[in-house]
């Protein structure tokens, strides 16, 4: 196994290719390759002094705006506003798939191979294979770790791996090397690549503190002699590629890290955004006006507030909602017809009538909402219910805690009017939330 080193995006700085090297990498030797001078700082974090540094030495810290919380604020600021109340987060598996990529990618670029021989061929596949198992063993570690999980799809990482197999060769295209093919790939064609990584996984910090993001890599743009013509920011992306045009909130991802890199760095060369997709190793370039100040916008509200921000309930926002155990908002709108009540699957407020634990099923009646702060009260709907695995668990640990009042249930599936929970699902108290006494 190779030893890694701390990536340069570890760092408040780190250098690119000087602009005006002039080369031909067809003609040049590795050491040649690897000597792409390093004239340019890179300003990635926050520079020393910033006035927001300062200002959190003193005690203060001004809430920070991702793109992450950007796009959650956007779909339904009370969405954002419960993601900031310390509140038990839900493990996903497509983020655990991703995290094991991009943290497999990032140790795979700063791997430790000087003293290897450049010639040596055949060591990518089982190095990169040995470094996502790794990863994949932290991450599922720290998945089943987490109270609200779903199942662990060990299967899922043959996924993981094409991903993995997808990021590197976009990487090498990037490097222009003659052959992308990873098990052919020397010592040497890695000694390169490297040399053109910038930095990754580096924190992107605006210099007033207020705006941040994750930066995936930074590399070196290279014409076709191999000389660079600016940088590449890159974001990876593990899920499903676009057809066509990308998704305008991954756009603006992508041209919130262009738009800050250029910020913290006055001197900048010309920066293009990426997203590279690794399922079809397909790269999407993000082109069109500067977000910043957009962003300062949206920062503006997300300031931390005791009374909860605005709810703006949607089919869509709600369904893919971690927080609805939470937001009496949802059911409301569910029991006004503003959301949709029926379907495969379902989410429920509800209470247990009866329910036989060894037989794993019982009865249940749904909680009609009977005012805004999220209090319900009986209604003649009943259904019964079947419950094992993951969701057994957590109503079996509830009731041994002595918890008998009201549950939310998230995805049961319906079939003839009986819900089926099981490890797609989760059974947790209904706990609405209308007041933060610690605003973050
Ligand atoms: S459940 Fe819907 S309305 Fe409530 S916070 Fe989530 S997205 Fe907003």
């Amino acid at each position: 196994m190779f030893a890694t080193k701390p990536g340069p995006g570890k760092q408040t700085t780190t250098s690119a290719p000087d602009l005006d090297e002039s080369s031909d990498k067809s003609m040049l030797t590795p050491d040649d390759m690897m000597s792409h001078a390093h004239k340019t700082d890179i300003t990635i974090g926050t520079p020393e002094g910033a006035d927001w540094v300062n200002q959190m030495n003193e005690g203060f810290r001004a809430h920070q705006l991702s793109p992450s919380s950007w796009s959650r604020y956007e779909q339904c600021p009370r969405k954002y506003w419960l993601s900031r109340q310390r509140l038990p987060r839900k493990a996903s598996m497509p983020a655990a798939l991703g995290n094991a990529v991009h943290n497999s990618v990032e140790d795979i670029c700063n791997l430790d191979i000087d003293d290897r021989d450049d010639e040596e061929v055949g060591w990518m596949p089982p190095t990169a294979k040995a470094i996502l198992d790794r990863h994949w063993k932290i991450e599922k570690e720290g998945f089943m770790a987490t109270p609200r999980h779903p199942r662990w799809k060990d299967e899922l990482i043959t996924q993981a791996h094409d991903g993995l197999v997808g990021a590197l060769n976009i990487l090498c295209s990037k490097s222009l090397l003659p052959q992308t093919r990873l098990s052919e790939l020397t010592i040497s064609d890695w000694k390169y690549v490297q040399s053109i990584v910038l930095a990754n996984e580096g924190t992107l910090v605006s210099e007033c503190g207020r705006l941040m993001g994750r930066l995936d890599l930074l590399v070196a743009d290279l014409e076709e002699n191999g000389q660079s013509k600016g940088w590449i920011v890159a974001d990876l992306k593990t899920g499903r590629p676009p057809v066509g045009a990308l998704d305008p909130k991954v756009s603006r991802q992508l041209r919130f890290y262009r738009d800050l890199l250029k910020r913290n760095n006055p001197d900048h060369p010309p920066i293009r955004a990426e997203g590279w997709y690794s399922a079809n190793q397909t790269i999407h370039e993000a082109t069109g006006d500067n977000v910043i100040d957009e962003a300062f916008v949206a920062w503006e509200g997300m300031r931390p507030s005791s009374q909860p921000l605005e709810a703006t309930p949607g089919e869509r926002t709600c369904g893919f909602c971690e927080w609805k155990a939470w937001c009496p908002v949802w059911w409301n709108a569910t029991a006004e017809g503003i959301l949709p009540s029926s379907g495969a699957f379902r989410d429920e407020v509800v209470r247990i009538i009866r329910y036989d634990s060894e037989g794993g099923a019982g009865l249940i009646e749904r909680m009609a909402p009977v005012d805004e702060s999220g209090n319900v009260s009986p209604s003649p709907k009943r259904f019964g219910f079947t419950v094992k695995d993951q969701a057994k668990y957590q109503l079996d640990e509830l009731i041994s805690d002595g918890y008998e009042g009201i549950l939310f249930i998230g995805s049961a599936r319906v079939s003839s009017k009986v819900l089926h929970l099981g490890d797609w699902s989760e059974i947790i108290p209904w706990q609405p939330i209308l007041e933060s006494s610690t605003p973050v």
